[in-house]
């Protein structure tokens, strides 16, 4: 395939945003579908053509492979973005594309099948020689399985939907009392939230960071930008990111980066992913859990501590170029943190606040950049994330970047809704977050401590 000169986007919000802004820096041509309910969205004012696909409902508009392919066809696109979340890991939507002769701008549709199932993708791990979190081998299908390999793992245990994402579908069980109930319950979510009842079980480790490993490749050149670490989570989900990690060394960090490499290698993964890992502060060893075949949300951390436009690079690679850096060429700088500022009252157990923002206006300086489709007067429509933008603060330290994260939460102004960096300020202001020693638990106990007085 020569240079793509046009890209299909198929998302919305920041993610789609983000895609136009490189679209225009590389001359390529984007064209947007979005849903009725995006029509005033900045997105949808800013791509070069924006075609309304279909209502507000996601199966209806953004996850509807078949329209969005017919838009891509109809306009001649020669690639379409998939951004996160949608139809960016789905694989039967690949393997459309490819069948329709529309470049996709990800993996192969079989890779993306494979790791998206995260029990075969812990096989491949395993045989990539990449260690995983103790547990099953495979699937269990029934109550006498999930007993047996409790005996082994032991308790507490976490089952885990083959097909799970986006911090959804996970059960940590405590003692054997529940496993038969608990196991049956969450086979039967599973089946109804993503139309796969497959679940594993994995030991449930307790005193835990999050860190990932952001990969790039060709198909034959495989390089990684680093760590991000997403240990500051909240429910399984990630509210604030930083790269490079407070707690590695230099060893830990190559052997991480060795193992992502030759995860992709296994498969012959090619475009932007991210390899998630588990790590056990006690052992100071670390775990493979899943892959993303997808350009992840918290990438502008790694952007900003690299210099390297990951999107761009997706977008170049799709078009069928030879990536033009080698590992030696990646030098991480400095210290990137990201906040993800959602929509939801954190005093009002995360409740979606969709609504009308009165005024906004973005912090900016030195080291700044906020990512988000949000303008004043913007209306978030009910029916989608409730992320609203994100904040990605560089220092030369992560002290700096502590403090110009904390300053430019000061400056951020969204009135007219509720978000959630009041929190972020109380995440990144904490004696816990300062002295980068915590778990995947510090959220929550930070958020059932009593608040801060102020003065
Ligand atoms: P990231 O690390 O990029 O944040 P997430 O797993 O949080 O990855 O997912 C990114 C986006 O995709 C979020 O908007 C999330 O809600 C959505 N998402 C991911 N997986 C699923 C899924 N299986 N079902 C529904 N939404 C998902
Ligand atoms: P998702 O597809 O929803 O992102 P992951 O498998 O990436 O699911 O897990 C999400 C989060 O859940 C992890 O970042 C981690 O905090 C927690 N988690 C996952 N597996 C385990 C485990 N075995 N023990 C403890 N926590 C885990
Ligand atoms: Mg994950």
């Amino acid at each position: 395939m020569a240079e793509l000169r046009s890209v299909l986007i198929a998302n919305r919000g920041e993610i789609a945003l983000r895609i136009i802004r490189a679209c225009k820096e590389l001359g390529m041509r984007s064209v947007l579908v979005y849903s009725e309910a995006d029509a005033l969205s900045l997105p949808v004012k800013f791509a070069d053509k924006a075609v309304c696909i279909g209502p507000a409902k996601v199966n209806a508009s953004y996850r509807n492979a078949q329209a969005v392919v017919s838009a891509a066809l109809a306009y001649g696109v020669d690639a379409i973005h998939p951004g996160y979340g949608f139809l960016s890991e789905n694989a039967d939507f690949a393997a459309l594309c490819e069948q329709e002769g529309v470049g996709f701008v990800g993996p192969a549709a079989d890779v993306i099948r494979s790791m998206g199932d995260k029990i075969e993708a812990k096989k491949i791990a395993r045989r990539a020689g990449v260690p995983t979190v103790p547990g099953s081998e495979g699937a269990i299908a029934e109550y006498r399985e999930a007993l047996a390999v409790a005996s082994e793992v032991g308790y507490p245990l976490l089952i885990k939907a083959a097909a799970g994402g986006g911090g959804r579908g996970m059960r940590v069980v405590e003692t054997a009392a529940t496993l038969e109930k608990d196991l049956a319950e969450i086979m039967s979510e599973a089946e109804v939230a993503f139309g796969d009842p497959s679940v594993y079980i994995e030991r449930y480790l307790t005193d835990i960071r999050h860190i990932e490993i952001q990969v790039i490749s060709d198909g034959s050149t495989v390089l990684h930008l680093g760590e991000r670490d997403c240990t500051a989570q909240r429910r399984n989900q990630k509210l604030v990111e930083e790269a490079p990690s407070p707690v590695l060394d230099a060893e830990l960090r190559q052997g991480l980066a060795d193992a992502a490499i030759a995860l992709c290698r296994e498969v012959g993964y090619k475009n932007a992913g991210t390899v998630e890992f588990v790590f056990d502060n006690i052992e100071r060893t670390y775990y493979f859990i899943e892959m993303n075949t997808r350009i992840q949300v918290e990438h502008p951390v790694s952007e900003m501590v690299s210099g390297i436009d990951l999107i761009k690079l997706q977008l170049q690679i799709a078009g069928g170029l030879p990536l033009s850096l080698t590992q030696d060429d990646v030098l991480i700088r400095g210290h990137a943190i990201e906040c993800r500022i959602n929509a939801e009252d954190p005093d009002n157990n995360f409740a979606p606040n969709p609504g009308t923002i009165a005024n906004f206006r973005p912090p900016g300086g030195f080291g700044i950049r906020m990512d988000t489709h949000i303008e004043s007067g913007y209306v978030i429509p009910p029916f989608y994330d409730s992320m609203i933008g994100k904040l990605i603060c560089w220092g030369a330290d992560r002290d700096e970047a502590i403090a110009r994260t904390l300053r430019a939460l000061d400056d951020l102004v969204v009135d007219g809704i509720i978000t959630t960096a009041s929190l972020q300020k109380r995440i990144v202001d904490s004696p816990e977050f300062r002295s980068g020693d915590f778990n995947t638990a510090f959220v929550t106990e930070l958020l059932s401590a009593t608040p801060p007085v102020l003065s």
